[in-house]
């Protein structure tokens, strides 16, 4: 089984120790390192958690870091001036603030109001168009995670046939549109959809987000698939994704849960902000 994992932690320190190489040669030239700041707003342990990861990878990529915590209690104007200040600080090259926020404050308000230069996350109307469009910009880093993934094990998307469970913006969405970019012939699916086993026994590629532990069973898939499991969820027994791991035996390849797309993702963040310092820089 071994030989079948897609190891996503491994490949994200790849991914960290180039941001090193190329953040330390960039300050050569820039007088300065590239900072990412995230705003946590509450005390949701899930989110500390993914911060302290995301600390941690900065921490590993050489690369500065502060987070900001705000009180739970905090109301959507102290939010948006956090963002208008650091949008104004030339200091900060990435500003992401952790999903979910508390109920009251508007998400898509706050992410409108994060500079597009700066929007790491990616998630920003103009970086969507910008993927949307096939132009170049900071992608949402859980789907860059996933397609970094597939290539670097070698794993052939062109004419294959990709299905992905969820259309989140965060990962469903752009997910299948970076499929349908390298080739594939996507279909993405939802919670609306009538049939969904007929439509993943189908998929060459399996890339599920849709947040239901342990949803995909082994007769909802294809033998030699390649398994991509977006879903993280803890239970009694430890953490699970949303693909049951009754699949892994039929599948050609899988990412494990956890150390598959969870590091990716983290990784893919670090680096947009490398990205996003380095087109700042140049401008
Ligand atoms: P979301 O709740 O925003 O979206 C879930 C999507 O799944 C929706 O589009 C919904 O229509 C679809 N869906 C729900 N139930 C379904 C069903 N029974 N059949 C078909 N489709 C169904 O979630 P999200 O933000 O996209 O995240 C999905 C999962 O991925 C969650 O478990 C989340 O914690 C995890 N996640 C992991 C990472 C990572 O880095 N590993 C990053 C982001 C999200």
């Amino acid at each position: 089984m071994q030989d079948k994992i897609l190891n996503g932690r491994a490949l994200s320190r790849i991914v960290e120790a180039e941001v090193n190489e190329q953040a330390g040669r960039l300050c050569q030239e820039f007088g300065r390192l590239p900072k990412l700041v995230v705003i946590l707003v509450g005390d949701d342990p899930a989110s500390s958690v993914y911060v302290r990861n995301k600390e941690l990878s900065a921490e590993r990529a050489g690369i500065l870091h502060e987070t900001i915590r705000m009180p739970k209690d905090s109301s959507e104007a102290d939010l948006l001036a956090a963002v208008a200040e650091l949008n104004a600080d030339d200091s900060v090259d990435g500003i992401l603030v952790q999903l979910p926020l508390p109920k009251g404050i508007n998400a898509d308000k706050v992410i409108e109001a994060i500079s597009p230069e700066k929007d790491v996350d990616g998630f920003h109307p103009i970086s969507m168009g910008r993927l949307l469009a096939g132009l170049d910009g900071l992608a949402p880093c859980t789907p860059s995670g996933i397609m970094e993934i597939l290539d670097h094990y070698g794993i052939d998307l062109k004419g294959k046939k990709a299905v992905v469970v969820g259309r989140s913006n965060i990962v469903g969405k752009p997910a299948a549109l970076m499929l349908l970019k390298a080739d594939a012939t996507v279909v993405c699916t939802h919670s609306r959809t009538v049939d969904l086993a007929a439509e993943t026994k189908e998929a060459d590629v399996l890339v599920v987000a849709a947040g239901r532990p342990n949803m995909i069973k082994k007769e909802m898939i294809k033998p030699g698939c390649v398994l991509i499991d977006v879903g993280i969820h803890k239970t009694e027994n430890g953490l699970c994704g949303d693909v049951d791991p009754e699949c892994y035996e039929a599948a050609a390849f899988y990412t494990p849960v956890p150390g598959g797309v969870g590091p990716m993702t983290v990784a893919c963040l670090i680096r947009n902000t490398l990205k996003a310092y380095e087109l700042r820089n140049r401008r």
